[in-house]
């Protein structure tokens, strides 16, 4: 049996549930990205694999019901989200009815993984965006326990992974709620334990958590990190720019992304999930007093999306805007290029050279942002209103 080649395995690992015959195992590359391996002794060629690939068979919604920006009224839902902290809102209604979530968290070793909450506590590690690959583990099975239980189920995950739980399942179910979010692309979970070695062997520190998407007071940028470590039997916190995390840093330059990510069949304007959120990045264009870090993009693409924002409206601040202006949001025209230094950075980090990539490529003190970033907010507002931009 074929599948999908490594340069467009999107690592959804649909194919791995699936497999009658457990013949599917993931693997790493020579870059650390999981890729998907068949043991060609045990596969009887049923097909199975190939049937439920949301790569080989993309699922999209072709309509558009409402679509804007929207920011949640609660200013605790907003500084837990990465912008106006809409899947905290649709999470906790889904949770008041009965329902449970199913969302990305780092567990205790800093792995991105799939996990289940059924409670407000539970629910927190779900927040936030994680820019690299979560692993759906057996999740997809269990979420279908959960339908077929008759429970109501939130899912919010990358667009190819939503369309992968829809092939998985192979039918449409009243009671799942599906989001997907404007996706630049996912690197590997090798990458980022790396970059959180370095930065532990660097500071002497064990990290414990990590967060992206940190939102400290007076932020110059919505992409900062914190972590927190312990030290002489004491925690402690620490917050920065993404420039000096060498994973976050990479990624913003679009270095670290999955090869299929540069050419996502999913990154265009029909969408897989019921439900579409993102960043609002041009927000200030049309709303030039909006608080451009806290505020989200959304667009209904079903019924039943349709139907339930209705139901968590009162929970939100909602402007509607047309959806042309919507669809030239970054992510729904077209994968970001591959910039031309990718290769050899990721060459030189497979050579065990990770600390000579850091110094080469993702050095924070060569980059003019960071000077940008720490000039005082009145200089930047109005560079960014002369120049225009972020
Ligand atoms: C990898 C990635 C790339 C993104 N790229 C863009 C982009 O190009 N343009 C844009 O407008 N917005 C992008 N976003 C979405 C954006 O960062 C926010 O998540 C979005 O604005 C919603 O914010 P929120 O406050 O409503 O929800 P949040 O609280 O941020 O909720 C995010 C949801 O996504 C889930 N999630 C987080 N990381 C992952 C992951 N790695 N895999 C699967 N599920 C995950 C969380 O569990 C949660 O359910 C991206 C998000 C991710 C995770």
């Amino acid at each position: 049996m074929e599948l999908v080649s490594a340069k467009e395995c999107c690592g959804c690992r649909t194919c791995v549930a699936v497999c009658p015959m457990q013949a599917i195992s993931v693997v790493k590359d020579k870059y650390g990205f999981e890729q998907i391996e068949i043991n060609q002794e045990k596969c009887i060629n049923c097909g199975k694999c190939q049937v439920v690939c949301p790569i080989l068979n993309t699922v999209k919604n072709k309509e558009h019901y409402t679509c804007g920006s929207a920011y949640a009224v609660s200013e605790n839902a907003r500084r837990h989200g990465s912008s106006g902290g809409l899947f905290g809102t649709f999470a906790k209604k889904v949770l008041e009815d009965g329902g449970v979530i199913y969302g990305a968290a780092f567990d205790k070793y800093l792995k991105l993984r799939t996990t289940r909450a059924v409670n407000e506590a539970e629910l927190i590690p779900l927040y936030k965006s994680k820019y690299l690959l979560c692993d759906t583990g057996n999740s997809f099975a269990e979420i279908k326990a959960d339908l077929d239980a008759g429970k109501h189920v939130l899912y919010c995950s990358s667009p190819c992974r939503v369309a992968g739980l829809r092939r998985f399942l192979g039918k449409d179910y009243e009671n799942l709620l599906l989001v997907d979010f404007a996706c630049h692309g996912v690197g590997s979970q090798d990458l980022f334990d790396k970059s959180v070695q370095y930065i532990e062997k660097k500071k002497g520190i064990a990290i414990k958590k990590f967060s992206f998407r940190h939102k400290p007071k007076n932020a110059s940028s919505r992409y900062y990190y914190c972590y927190s470590f312990g030290r002489k039997g004491k925690k402690h916190g620490k917050s920065d720019l993404y420039l000096t995390f060498p994973y976050y840093h990479a990624y913003c330059k679009s270095l670290a992304y999955r090869e299929c990510c540069y050419q996502c069949p999913y990154a265009d304007g029909d969408r897989a999930g019921d439900i579409t959120i993102g960043d609002f990045h041009s927000i200030g264009k049309y709303e030039p007093d909006a608080d451009r870090f806290n505020i989200s993009m959304f667009v209904c693409n079903t019924e039943k999306g349709q139907n339930f924002f209705e139901t968590v409206k009162d929970s939100l601040k909602v402007m509607s805007y047309e959806w042309e202006t919507i669809r030239y949001n970054n992510r729904f025209c077209g994968g970001e290029d591959m910039p031309a230094v990718r290769k050899p950075f990721m060459d030189m980090i497979s050579s065990g050279q990770f600390e000579k990539a850091v110094k080469k490529y993702l050095n924070p003190y060569k980059n003019w942002r960071i000077l940008y970033y720490h000039l005082p907010k009145w200089i930047r507002e109005f560079g960014r209103k002369v120049l225009g931009g972020e």
